[in-house]
């Protein structure tokens, strides 16, 4: 019998089933184990948005919306972004996606030809890798383990220099997940001055822009407007991961070409979850607030836990996960720490080298969960780790 699967695209056999939900899957089937693992709030999504969605229902949106988004949903999101963040990106500047996942991808797929690189600063949400190896392009991994995750203009200026022009793309996501680190505004002025005027694209994925703790969020397209691709949404902010609804921002006529792929892969965007999601972008700008303190109280809880049993943090100040690294004296196998702590001491958390150079020996945890959940886990860690220093 022929394997069919020989005659697939070959960038396929590039990409990587995800280690993360074969972890988690690992991890749920474990009795009473406090799990770490999800990537998504553990809120409802507010009631005013769900009820937009009914009356949507009932006043029969049943039908396309228009390819970029209905035009309430897009105008709310370009008042909304002005507002909170200083981005000045008009309705027709927007296109509505399914999730910010189908933004990453259709921004990615446009941009790229064949064997174009693509600047990751790692440890990173795996998801770039894979839309870019899928594009055809190639990953360009930049460890940032000894910048405090985060790119500098130092690290941006070597690569390029070593890359040469075939550098097409540079990925910044801030809040960051699996880290947590967030950019200043000096810093990202500073990254801006490297890549301004440079055939390069910068996509910023600002998903967790309204989950920023500790000062205001800005972004790269406050200093670089004319080379950033923007992807937001309301998955994160709204707890609305469930709705699939992102945003693509990007200058015109960049969008119009963006929008090609957009269009030839989805059509549009449901309609009623774009009714929904302008209500959360309208009366419900300031939704987040709530949760963004619930999530403080955890994050400073979970420190301190942490702290006390030896494990070294970089401070998240944004998102919902702490990047931690496992005691020097414990078990330095991250992949194998975390699946023996599942197992044995019944706390799931992903092992930091499954997001990529500079993750080793670290853990992810994320806090979207409830206090109740937290307090248990980091009392079943301490036991744990005594246990493990005792042996
Ligand atoms: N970007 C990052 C950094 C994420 O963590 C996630 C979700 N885990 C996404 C994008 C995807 O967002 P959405 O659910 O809106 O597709």
């Amino acid at each position: 019998m022929m394997d069919m699967t020989n005659y697939l695209n070959r960038q396929l056999s590039g990409v990587k089933a995800s280690a993360i939900l074969t972890f988690a899957n690992f991890a749920q089937q474990i009795p009473n184990v406090i799990n770490f693992t999800l990537g998504e709030p553990d809120f409802n999504t507010p009631d005013h948005i769900k009820q937009a969605a009914i009356k949507s229902i009932n006043d029969d949106h049943s039908h396309y919306a228009p390819a970029n988004g209905t035009l309430t949903l897009r105008q709310n999101a370009s008042t909304f972004l002005a507002g909170k963040y200083r981005q000045h990106y008009t309705p027709d500047e927007i296109i509505v996606t399914q999730g910010a996942t189908e933004a990453l991808y259709t921004a990615i797929v446009s941009v790229l030809n064949p064997g174009d690189k693509v600047i990751i600063p790692t440890p990173t949400f795996p998801l770039y890798i894979a839309d870019v190896t899928v594009a055809g392009g190639q990953p360009v991994l930049v460890n940032t383990a000894a910048t405090g995750f985060k790119l500098t203009p130092e690290l941006l200026t070597e690569t390029l220099a070593r890359e040469g022009d075939g550098v097409k793309m540079v990925v910044l996501n801030y809040p960051s997940n699996p880290t947590g680190v967030v950019y200043s505004s000096e810093e990202l002025k500073a990254l801006a001055d490297v890549l301004r005027d440079k055939p390069i694209f910068a996509l910023c994925d600002e998903i967790y822009s309204e989950l920023h703790y500790d000062q205001p969020h800005v972004s790269l397209s406050n200093y670089l407007p004319e080379q950033t691709i923007l992807v937001t949404g309301v998955s994160k902010s709204h707890a609305m991961t469930g709705w699939r609804t992102g945003l693509l921002c990007a200058p015109q006529p960049l969008i119009n070409e963006l929008s090609k792929i957009h269009q030839f892969t989805i059509t549009s965007t449901a309609t009623v979850t774009q009714d929904a999601a302008a209500a959360a972008l309208g009366a419900g700008k300031d939704d987040a607030l709530p949760m963004r303190d619930a999530y403080v109280a955890r994050r400073d809880y979970i420190l301190t836990a942490l702290n006390e049993l030896g494990f070294k943090t970089i401070k998240p100040n944004g998102a919902f996960y702490i990047y931690t690294k496992i005691a020097s004296d414990l078990e330095q196998d991250d992949e194998k720490f975390a699946y023996d702590l599942a197992e044995k001491g019944l706390v799931a958390a992903v092992p930091g080298s499954y997001f990529g150079p500079g993750g080793e020996h670290y853990l992810r945890l994320s806090y979207a969960t409830s206090m109740a959940e937290i307090r248990q886990g980091m009392t079943n860690l301490k036991d744990y780790v005594e246990r493990q220093r005792a042996e």
